[in-house]
C-alpha cells in the first residue's frame, strides 16, 4: 500500500495550511495564496498538483544535480535499505557505506584533503567546524584564537552557529545572533558597488577588508576566514578574479585557517570537482552538503585538511561532537551512486566544455534586453540584475518587488528561477540538454518582455 494519501490538490493545500509550518516562509502571506503542491518529477521537470511542467532552474534547492527520476541513485537506496537501513559509526563502529564513501571523497578532492567527517546537512556541518577550528587552536596552545571571519550577505545554513557565520541581516534579527566570535566583512560584489573601481581594483579592495578586519581584532585572536567561492543564496555573487588569491595570501601571512564553503559549489557545479578548484585556493576545511547526494537524501560533511586533522587525532582524545546521523548509511549509499554517476557520465567535463559555455553564452546575451543590467555565470551557477534603466544605470526600489514579478512570470511561463531582490538567479541540473538550455532562456526572454510592460510606468 502506499504511503501517501492521494488526494485533491485543494485539500492539500487545506491540510498543509493547518497543520505545516514552512521554512524560510511568511506564513501569513502564503496563506492569503496557497502552496503549489509539487507532485512528481522526471528529468529536469517537476509537475505540480494542477499539471503544470515547470523547467526546474534551481535543481530544487541547488541539489537534483543529477537530475530526478535516477534509477541508479533509486537502486542504491533500495538496497542499503534492505541490507542496513541504519547503524551509527559512534563507539568504534563503521560500516561500508560510510567507509567507501569517505575514500571515493578523498580520490576527488584537493590533496590535502584526506579525512572526512559526515553530518546531515550543510548547516550541521558548518558547526562541525567552528567546534573543530576552535579545538584545534585550543591543541595548538593558543586558545585566544577564536574569531572567525565571514562576510554580509553569506549563507552557510540555519542552525545558531550557521546563522552566525553567516552574514544574513533579517536572520541576525529575530534571534539575536550572531554568537560572539563571529564578525562580517563586506562582499566582493562588483555590481552592488558604486562601480567607480574598476572589478579588478574592488576585488583587491573587497579582500583587504578582511585584512583590516584581522588587524581590527587582532591578528593573534583570529581562527579562520570562511567563505563561499561563489555567493548563492545571496545572489549569485561571482567575485572579481583578483579576490580570491588576495584572500589566499592574506590567509597564509598570518596563519588563519581557510574554510571553502562548498555546499553549492561542490560535486562540480563550476566545471571542476569543487570552487577550490576553479579558483585555485588551498582551503584547510570544505563543507559540502547538497549536490553529493544530488539532493535524493540529506547528507552533508567536513573535508579536514591533514593539517588539522593531524592535530585532532594526535592530540585531542575524544573530540565530544557528533551526530546520530552522521555517515548515514543509505545517505552514504546515494551519494557513492551519485558521484559514479557524475564520473560515468562525465558530468563535471561537461558543464566545463559543453552545456556550461552554451548557457553563458545565451545568458550573456540577456543583457540586451533593456531590463537586464548584469549578467553573470560560472558553470550553471549564474544570476542577472533586474534594472529601471541602464543608462544611467539606475535600480528598482525594493518595494517595486521587479524580481517577484519576474519570477512569477516566468513561472507562469513553466520555469522556475529564484528572486534575491532584483537579481534573478538560476543553477539546473548539470544534465541540462542543450535543447533544454534553449527552452530556458526562450522562456527567460518572454519573460523579461512581459514583466518590462508590466514593470513600466
Ligand atoms: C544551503 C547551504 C547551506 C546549508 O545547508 P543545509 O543543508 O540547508 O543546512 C550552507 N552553505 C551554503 C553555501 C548553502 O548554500
Amino acid at each position: 500500500m502506499a504511503a501517501i494519501e492521494k488526494r485533491s490538490r485543494g485539500d492539500w493545500q487545506q491540510l498543509d495550511k493547518a497543520h505545516h509550518l514552512h521554512p524560510f516562509t511568511d506564513h501569513k502571506s502564503l496563506h492569503k495564496k496557497r502552496s503549489r503542491i509539487i507532485t512528481r518529477a522526471e528529468g529536469v521537470y517537476i509537475f505540480d498538483a494542477d499539471g503544470n511542467k515547470i523547467l526546474d532552474g534551481m535543481s530544487g534547492l541547488w541539489c537534483v544535480n543529477a537530475g530526478y527520476g535516477r534509477q541508479e541513485l533509486i537502486d542504491a537506496a533500495t538496497e542499503q535499505m534492505k541490507e542496513l537501513p541504519y547503524y551509527n559509526n559512534f563507539f568504534q563502529c563503521a560500516h561500508p557505506p560510510s567507509i567507501e564513501l569517505a575514500a571515493m571523497l578523498q580520490g576527488i578532492s584537493p590533496p590535502q584533503f584526506n579525512r572526512v567527517f559526515f553530518a546531515g546537512s550543510g548547516s550541521e556541518s558548518n558547526d562541525t567546524i567552528v567546534r573543530m577550528v576552535r579545538t584545534y587552536w585550543d591543541l595548538m596552545g593558543q586558545p585566544e584564537r577564536h574569531t572567525i571571519i565571514s562576510r554580509h550577505n553569506a549563507y552557510h545554513g540555519s542552525t545558531v552557529a550557521a546563522a552566525s557565520l553567516g552574514g544574513m541581516k533579517p536572520m541576525h534579527r529575530q534571534s539575536g545572533l550572531p554568537i560572539p566570535g563571529i564578525v562580517h566583512v563586506d562582499q566582493p560584489y562588483w555590481f552592488g558597488s558604486d562601480q567607480r573601481l574598476s572589478p579588478h581594483e574592488f576585488g583587491l579592495q573587497a579582500a583587504r577588508a578582511i585584512e583590516d578586519k584581522i588587524k581590527d581584532v587582532g591578528p593573534e585572536k583570529v581562527a579562520a576566514f570562511i567563505g563561499e567561492p561563489i555567493q548563492g543564496a545571496g545572489g549569485v555573487i561571482i567575485p572579481p578574479d583578483s579576490y580570491w588569491p588576495e584572500v589566499q595570501r592574506i590567509c597564509d601571512e598570518y596563519g588563519i585557517l581557510l574554510i571553502s564553503d562548498e555546499v553549492i559549489t561542490g560535486f562540480g557545479r563550476l566545471g571542476e570537482w569543487f570552487g577550490a578548484d576553479h579558483f585555485a585556493t588551498r582551503p584547510d576545511f570544505m563543507t559540502f552538503a547538497k549536490g553529493v547526494t544530488s539532493g535524493y537524501l540529506p547528507l552533508g560533511g567536513v573535508f579536514v585538511s591533514d593539517r588539522v586533522a593531524d592535530v585532532l587525532i594526535d592530540k585531542a582524545g575524544e573530540f565530544f561532537h557528533g551526530y546520530t546521523y552522521s555517515g548515514h548509511p543509505v545517505a552514504c549509499a546515494v551519494a557513492i551512486a551519485n558521484i559514479k554517476l557524475i564520473q560515468s557520465e562525465s558530468l563535471v567535463s561537461r558543464i566545463k566544455d559543453d552545456i556550461g559555455p552554451y548557457l553563458q553564452e545565451k545568458w550573456r546575451a540577456l543583457a540586451e534586453h533593456p531590463l537586464v543590467g548584469d549578467t553573470r555565470m560560472v558553470g550553471l551557477m549564474g544570476a542577472f540584475e533586474l534594472v529601471k534603466s541602464k543608462d544611467p544605470l539606475e535600480r528598482f526600489h525594493e518595494s517595486q518587488g521587479a524580481g517577484v514579478v519576474f519570477r512569477d512570470t516566468l513561472m507562469g511561463e513553466g520555469v522556475c528561477m529564484r528572486a534575491v531582490g532584483n537579481t534573478i538567479i538560476c543553477a539546473p541540473p548539470f544534465v541540462l540538454t542543450l535543447a533544454e538550455a534553449d527552452e530556458l532562456i526562450e522562456k527567460t526572454w518572454v519573460a523579461l518582455d512581459q514583466s518590462h510592460q508590466a514593470l513600466s510606468p
